[in-house]
């Protein structure tokens, strides 16, 4: 039989599945196994620790792009305006007092002073990114510390800045080039390293697609006897693949259940499309699972109770329910 095939020995009709593309290998991961086998995964203090480095690394990774963006104003074009603002401000009177050579002293010293300024500039600058980075390292010290976990979430990259300016030179690996400010970059001391830590491409999306939410019920089913999975492509008899968050199944009983989870309060339009994926997929056990604690408005309730899928809210903090129903089944 085709391997892509769900089956049982029961009376379940069989199943084709697809594994999307992104969920290839995510669970693999050395840091995304960490996290689903860490037994925080289900709780409200995962969501909230998971809030706050969410919200912390898109203000980094903006941050990092400002800062990797910002050109060098030109010097030769500095020199013109130096030399137009003391054109404006000194008259020839006063251009005669002073003498070339004093003119010239003066453009040197206001190049030198808006140099210092522009590095310390850049420098404050950097100094913000590594605190961003630096309270993300803290929270999760802090998360783990708590929950007695020993997660892991983030890369380290190594910034490498040109000790003359202030300029990003380049990322990972240092490089040997010509700074826009006119220093010649060919040793490690030219440069300043400063090592910033952001989320792993991989936790990041796990976390931004709630992919940790849909983890947390496959758990929960796991534990109560159902074959699990997570984040599959079903064909229904329409021909067409869906995506399910979580499809179990227990052959013993010839019960098929599939869940659908939000992160947000609940829409009609959730309902009625998870409705249509299930009925196509001939599954009569369906759940719409929620962490939100908003009650689910009147035609979502209705709409539900007609089609056979129930509904659960708040469910991180109502985790008896759900292992109720899993176990009851
Ligand atoms: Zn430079």
């Amino acid at each position: 039989m085709d391997k892509n095939i769900i089956d049982s020995s029961g009376r379940l009709i069989p199943l084709k599945y697809k594994i999307p593309k992104e969920r290839i290998g995510i669970e693999k991961t050395l840091k995304i196994k960490g996290i689903i086998s860490s037994k925080s995964l289900f709780s409200n203090a995962f969501k909230i620790f998971l809030e706050n480095l969410i919200n912390i690394n898109d203000e980094l990774k903006e941050d990092i792009e400002n800062f990797s963006s910002r050109k060098l104003t030109d010097e030769k074009k500095l020199e013109t305006l130096i030399e137009g603002s003391i054109d404006r401000v000194v008259d020839q009177e006063k251009k005669e007092k002073i003498g070339e050579k004093g003119i010239k002293k003066i453009k040197a010293e206001i190049l030198i002073e808006f140099k210092k300024m522009r590095k310390k500039e850049r420098m404050e600058q950097f100094n913000k990114i590594k605190d961003k980075s630096d309270s993300m390292l803290q929270l999760l010290a802090d998360f783990n510390e708590n929950r007695k976990e020993d997660i892991e979430v983030f890369v380290i990259k190594d910034f490498y800045i040109c000790k003359n300016c202030g300029n990003l030179i380049s990322i990972n690996r240092f490089k040997k080039t010509n700074c826009p400010c006119g220093e010649t970059i060919n040793k490690i001391k030219n440069v300043d390293k400063g090592s910033i830590s952001l989320l792993d491409d991989n936790v990041e999306m796990f976390f931004k697609k709630d992919f940790w939410l849909e983890y947390g019920i496959d758990y929960m089913l796991q534990k109560n006897s159902f074959k699990t999975f997570c984040g599959y492509s079903f064909l229904g008899s329409s021909g067409v693949y869906h995506e399910i968050d979580n499809m179990a199944q227990k052959s013993s009983k010839n019960k098929r259940v599939a869940c659908e989870c939000k992160n947000k309060r609940l829409s009609l339009k959730d309902a009625i499309i998870f409705n249509n994926k299930i009925k196509d997929l001939g599954i009569n056990n369906g759940y719409l699972i929620t962490t939100s604690s908003e009650k689910a408005n009147i035609d979502i309730e209705i709409f539900c109770d007609n089609s056979n899928i129930k509904i659960i809210d708040s469910v991180l903090e109502e985790k008896e329910e759900i292992e109720n129903i899993f176990k009851k089944m």
